[in-house]
């Protein structure tokens, strides 16, 4: 495919190439996404559930979506597609990765400078007093052990703002970047939306369907991530 000829090029001419993904990254991994007809959670709108709403006045629905998710991930890793993006941080053709995921995958797959954007579904706080506390005590439905308040994945819910860390982290490498490779997300959720546009190098989005930014970039490939992942790095 040319444009996978192109691309490659690119990624090779790039001294910085940030790649900033969402979860079309880790559906070849089994992880449902959001807004594929596939990715709905059990005909329930996430966008309803996974808010501070949800948090403080359904807080049983709250859970149970959340522990469905982190098991979700129990037999899930991560896929080929994640390994060439750490192979790449590796070999020097890769700079960072700003990720909207919180499943983990590319910190797993090797991957060493990871921003997640909206947090980790892998460690679990109290939403009162703040203390860390085991997953396993937010799955079984416990309540804070010090504070009785109740539990939460440390993510990002729809109605909170980013952590300021990794975000600026993200925007300063994504601001100096010669290249931006977006992967796996439809942009819709703001601010992570605004990210390929604020760069002033090449931008280039590989997902699986059209997204309403396509005309935004200079490059776009329709594909799933993992596969076109493989073939772009046959000629890297
Ligand atoms: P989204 O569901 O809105 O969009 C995913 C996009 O990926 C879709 O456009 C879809 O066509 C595309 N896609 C699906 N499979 C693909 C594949 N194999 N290869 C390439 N593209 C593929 O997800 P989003 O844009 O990341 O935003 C959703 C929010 O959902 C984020 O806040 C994120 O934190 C959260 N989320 C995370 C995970 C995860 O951590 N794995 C899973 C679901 C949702």
């Amino acid at each position: 495919m040319a444009e996978l000829q192109t691309l490659a090029r690119w990624i090779k001419e790039s001294s910085r190439t940030v790649a900033l993904t969402g979860a079309g990254m880790s559906t070849e991994s089994g992880i449902p996404d959001f807004r594929s007809k596939s990715g709905w959670w059990n005909n329930i709108d996430p966008a309803t559930v996974a808010t501070v709403e949800a948090l403080e006045e359904n807080y049983e629905l709250f859970q149970s979506f959340y522990a469905a998710r982190i098991g979700g991930l129990r037999g899930c890793k991560p896929h080929r597609g994640h390994q060439i993006l750490a192979e790449w941080e590796q070999r020097g053709f890769l700079h960072s990765i700003a990720t909207q995921n919180v499943d983990g995958f590319h910190q797993q797959a090797g991957s060493k400078q990871v921003c997640e954007l909206h947090g980790s579904i892998r460690t679990v706080r109290c939403s009162t007093c703040e203390q860390r506390t085991e997953l396993d005590a937010f799955l079984a439905g416990q309540s804070c052990q010090t504070c009785k308040g109740r539990l939460r994945p440390d993510v990002v819910l729809f109605g909170e703002m980013l952590p300021q860390e990794p975000w600026q982290r993200a925007l300063a490498d994504i601001r100096s970047a010669e290249l931006v490779l977006v992967i796996g997300t439809s942009l819709q959720v703001y601010p992570v939306a605004q990210l390929p546009h604020m760069t002033q190098g090449r931008v280039a989005i590989l997902n699986y369907e059209p997204t309403a930014q396509d005309e935004h970039f200079e490059l776009v490939i329709h594909g799933k991530a993992g596969e076109l992942l493989q073939q772009l790095n046959t000629q890297i």
